[in-house]
């Protein structure tokens, strides 16, 4: 039979699955904001990982 005792080893890779994922560059991105900039006249995308929390900004042209 089998006798398997569950073997719980911590994984820290699992754990920080999403982070590791934002390290290298694969953040999850969703739309915030959508604030139109007077000053340069466009559109600006703001977003935010929903993992890190880690935002950026994309501006639009504004026939975009
Ligand atoms: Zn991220």
């Amino acid at each position: 039979m089998s006798n398997v005792v569950p073997f719980r080893k911590p994984r820290p890779s699992q754990r920080h699955r999403g982070n590791t994922l934002c390290r290298r560059g694969f953040h999850k991105w969703e739309v915030v904001d959508q604030p139109f900039d007077v000053k340069s006249g466009r559109l600006v995308t703001r977003y935010r990982c929903r993992r890190c929390g880690a935002e950026k900004n994309e501006a639009r042209g504004p026939s975009d």
